[in-house]
């Protein structure tokens, strides 16, 4: 319990970095159509942030987009006691994969490093 807990911190923590480096990104763009996303996602609840920028924003978003995508699930799935299994194989991901990156959600089997 006091693990999956540490492990939903690490994994919060990392997420308002990266929501924060979205809105930073957003408001140094030279495209309109992103200040005006930024408005729209200071208004509303970081998690629907995904759903509103999804598709809005080109390739140079994806690493961070997709990054945001993996912590999000994985922070769902300790709410809902599912944290911890190949989203795959179903299988245990080992405790090394998940120290090393809690937002891992595939087993070294179907996902090798
Ligand atoms: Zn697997």
């Amino acid at each position: 319990m006091i693990q999956s807990q540490r492990t939903l911190e690490r994994l919060n923590n990392e997420l308002t970095l990266k929501r924060t480096a979205l809105i930073t990104a957003l408001a140094q763009s030279n495209n309109l159509a992103h200040h005006s996303l930024l408005h729209t996602l200071k208004m509303s609840n970081p998690e629907h942030w995904l759903e509103l920028t999804e598709q809005q924003l080109g390739s140079e978003y994806h690493e961070l987009i997709t990054r945001l995508e993996k912590l999000e699930a994985a922070v769902c799935q300790i709410e809902i006691g599912q944290y911890g299994y190949c989203c795959d194989c179903e299988e245990k991901i080992d405790a090394q994969r998940l120290i090393a990156d809690p937002a891992n959600q595939r087993c070294s089997k179907c996902e090798p490093d």
